[in-house]
This record gives structure tokens, C-alpha cells and sequence, in this order.
């Protein structure tokens, strides 16, 4: 074969900024309401939580923010992360489409996540907090702020989905070789975790309550802040790292994306490569249709109510404009525990709303199908959570194949599966249901909006 498949981009040409899309919209997304006086919060009530330069990129309305040398150094041990071309999945599916992915799987903890963990970590440690804590669903999360809080001295305290501490013990042990401290959660060391242990002594957990958890510790502590993984707006601004790398290498490659297809749990992946090329569509120098694609048994965006809900399950944090299903909506435990939260990114939601992007769900079967396929022809065993993405890509390749189209295809492959394996063991032996979500259900969720 001639041409290249894979586009790799020197270390001299990683992006040093990273790109604000607020500054591109017709109008910004609605503010976090605190609480108690549903007026917006200000930075004072948020630095109990976070370090001042996070506040200042959750609400800066700048286009660029530059990246610290500090953190580039670090992101400079996987970055920039490859875009290869999937020819041999074109092939095997017989289409006409040309499938690009960008492979976030290259990273210390195999996953996209890193992006905004690095960042994160570092600003804590310039402003003297000492200590972290956080949530974690399938410990992706946890294993990328484990792996950031030792690049920068930092302890780190994980709260881990009860479920997925059970059933993912190599992820636990990723976080305590990268030293950091892991609960399963609900946990008996907070307000939060003992009050839903009461109610329910065998909570199998969901993120909303270890987000609780987690939140709670901070807030008590002067030296201990808080680091979120997803959702909020400092966190997606660091992701488009992937999009700014991805837009050179299509340069590289010659070709311009018709379809972006991305996974959404709470969005920063999705987020992190739509949004550079978002600006571009905006600006009128391309025109894709951009689409986020939820599992159907957490369909924030395709089936939540746009409103303002809180981010956990006991009430703590700001209220977040958001595509919500209830804060206190616990998802089947269905396989790509990274899908699995009841809320979506604001900033996402406000996209959305406005027109920018159109969302799909889809069932975990047809999405650990598509996983299958993809491991069989390219090599790579991709995590539950992009499978989503790689179904929405097959099913538009096969669309391809009937029509003739040749329609240019990206996607975010953010991680692989070499510690989700016992998933692909599940969908292999037969053992997999889909999940739907019941409008009953939904409803019931929705009624404790707040
Ligand atoms: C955390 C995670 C997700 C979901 O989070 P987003 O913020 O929506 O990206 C998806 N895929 C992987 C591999 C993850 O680790």
C-alpha cells in the first residue's frame, strides 16, 4: 500500500494553547447557580473546591489559554498522540467512507483523560494545596489524576464506584502504584456515603455519589482540593489539545472530516476533538456534521431534560444548566462505566441546544459488536466507552456502502480496553443484555429535579 495510515506529528509541533470555544459561540452557556440563592456562583464560592486558575479557565471568555511548559513537558511523554486512517476496517466493511481515529489509548493510563489530569494536578501544586481527591467510575479518571498528582507531589484520595472497585481490581492497583489512597464508594468516612449505606447497606454506587464523597472531604480541608474529570468547562478546554493536534494531521493526511462522531459520558472527549473543528465550521472553512453518541441505558442528551440539576447526588455541588436524567439516577450497570453518568457537560448541553451537534444512543450489544470488528481489523482492542463511537462510525460506513458516498469519517478512539477485558468476556460469551431505559423509570428520575 502506498500512502501512509498513520499521521504523526513531530514533538516541535504539539499545540501550545489550547482553544476556548466559548469565544466562538453566539452566546455563552448558562452560569452554575449556587444552591441556596440560585444566583450565579462566584469565584469565592468555588475556591474552597479549586485552585484560582481553574476558576479563572472555567469562566474566561479568552480564545486561546497557553499551556504551562510545566505541562507540556509532561504531555510531551505521549504527545502528540497518533491519527491513523482505518483501512483495514474499510476494508473488512466493504465501504467507500474513509475512517480516520485519533488514538488518545497512547497515554500512561490509556486514555484521553491525562489531558486534563496533568493540568490540573500542576495548577494545584503552583498554588500550594497538597492533596486531591476525587471520583472515579471504571478508574480511568482515577488512574490519570493518580498518575498526574506523582509528576507533581501531590497525594491523591480516589472514591471509586462501588461496582467497578469490585469488579476492576487492576485498576485499583494502577492508582496504588501511581500512589494514590482508593475507597470504594459509598463509603463509611463521609456524611454523604454513610447516609446512602443506611438507606441502601448494598449500594453497588454511581458517580453522583462519589462525586459527594469526594466533594465533601475537600470542602472540609484548607490544603485538599477537588478535581472533576469531565463536565465542566476547564476540563473540555484542556481536552481540545486532541482536536488542535488532530486538525494538523488532517492536514498532513489531505483530507477534510464530512462526520465526527464522538463517545459522550460527560463529554470531554467528545468535547476535546469537536471543538478546534467546530471553530472551523463556524468560521466557514469546513462543514461537518458533528455527532455525540450516548449508550441508550444513560441517555442524557438524547432523552434528558435540559435543566438546571445539581452535579452529585447529595446536593453539594453548584447547579448545572445541563441535559440531566436526575441527579439521583443510578444507570444499569451496564459495561462502559465512563458512559454512566446522569448529567452532560453544560457546555456540551449548550451546543446542543443551540444546533451545533445532534446525538444518537445506541445499546452496548451492536457497540461491543462493532468493538469486535474494530480489535479484528486494526489491531487495537478499544475500551467500552468508544465502542459507542465506533457502532455510530459502522453504521454510517455501511450507510456509505448503499449510496456510494465517500464520506470522510472521524472519530476519538480514547482508550483501550486491556483492563476492561472482563466486558469483551461478557459480550463474548453470550452474557450481555442491552439495558433500555424505561420512560417509568425516567420519569420517576426527573421528578426530583430540583
Ligand atoms: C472517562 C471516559 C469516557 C467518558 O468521559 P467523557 O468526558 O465523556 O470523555 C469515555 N471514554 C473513556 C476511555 C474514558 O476513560
Amino acid at each position: 500500500m502506498a500512502e501512509r495510515t498513520k499521521y504523526i506529528l513531530d514533538e516541535a509541533d504539539l499545540p501550545t494553547q489550547w482553544y476556548n470555544v466559548i469565544s466562538d459561540l453566539p452566546e455563552p452557556p448558562p452560569p452554575p447557580l449556587h444552591p441556596g440563592t440560585r444566583e450565579p456562583v462566584g469565584p469565592a464560592d468555588l475556591a474552597p473546591l479549586f485552585p484560582q486558575a481553574l476558576i479563572e479557565q472555567e469562566v474566561t471568555t479568552e480564545r486561546y489559554v497557553d499551556i504551562p511548559e510545566e505541562v507540556l513537558e509532561v504531555y510531551r511523554l505521549w504527545r502528540p498522540s497518533p491519527l491513523f486512517r482505518a483501512r483495514r476496517l474499510e476494508k473488512a466493511l466493504g465501504t467507500p467512507a474513509r475512517i480516520y481515529y485519533k488514538y488518545e489509548g497512547v497515554s500512561p493510563v490509556g486514555s484521553h483523560k491525562p489531558n486534563t489530569a496533568v493540568p490540573q494536578a500542576f495548577y494545584n501544586a503552583q498554588e500550594g494545596v497538597t492533596r486531591l481527591t476525587t471520583e472515579t467510575g471504571a478508574g480511568q479518571w482515577g488512574s490519570a489524576l493518580a498518575f498526574a498528582c506523582a509528576q507533581f507531589g501531590l497525594e491523591c484520595e480516589v472514591w471509586q464506584v462501588r461496582a467497578s472497585y469490585d469488579q476492576k481490581p487492576y485498576r485499583k492497583l494502577m492508582m496504588e502504584t501511581f500512589g494514590a489512597t482508593v475507597h470504594p464508594s459509598p463509603s463509611e468516612l463521609t456524611e454523604s456515603g454513610r447516609a446512602i449505606l443506611k438507606q441502601h447497606p448494598d449500594s453497588t454506587g454511581s458517580l453522583g455519589i462519589a462525586i459527594s464523597e469526594a466533594v465533601e472531604q475537600a470542602a472540609q480541608d484548607p490544603d485538599t482540593r477537588y478535581a472533576l474529570g469531565s463536565v465542566l468547562n476547564h476540563v473540555l478546554l484542556h481536552q481540545t489539545i486532541i482536536g488542535e493536534e488532530a486538525l494538523r494531521q488532517f492536514q498532513l493526511a489531505g483530507d477534510t472530516p464530512d462526520l465526527l462522531v464522538g463517545c459522550t459520558g460527560g463529554g470531554s472527549n467528545f468535547g476535546g476533538l469537536a471543538f478546534p473543528f467546530l471553530r472551523e465550521k463556524l468560521a466557514g472553512r469546513m462543514d461537518p456534521v458533528i455527532r455525540a453518541v450516548e449508550p441508550a441505558a444513560c441517555p442524557s442528551l438524547t432523552r434528558g431534560r435540559y435543566a438546571y440539576d445539581f452535579g452529585d447526588t447529595a446536593g453539594l455541588t453548584p447547579l448545572l444548566k445541563m441535559h440531566t436524567l436526575g441527579h439521583d439516577f443510578i444507570p444499569d450497570p451496564i459495561h462502559a462505566g465512563g458512559l454512566r453518568y446522569h448529567g452532560m457537560s453544560p457546555l456540551i448541553s449548550h451546543i446542543h441546544e443551540l444546533g451545533l451537534i445532534e446525538a444518537i444512543a445506541i445499546g452496548q450489544q451492536e457497540c461491543f459488536s462493532a468493538g469486535v470488528r474494530f480489535a479484528r481489523s486494526e489491531g487495537i482492542i478499544p475500551a467500552p466507552e468508544p465502542t459507542h463511537a465506533l457502532a455510530a462510525c459502522i453504521q454510517e460506513a455501511l450507510r456509505c456502502k448503499e449510496t456510494g458516498e465517500e464520506k470522510v469519517i472521524l472519530t476519538a478512539l480514547c482508550g483501550h480496553a486491556h483492563l476492561d477485558l472482563p466486558a469483551y468476556g461478557a459480550y463474548l460469551a453470550g452474557d450481555m443484555v442491552d439495558n433500555e431505559l424505561s420512560d417509568a423509570v425516567l420519569a420517576q428520575s426527573l421528578a426530583t429535579l430540583p
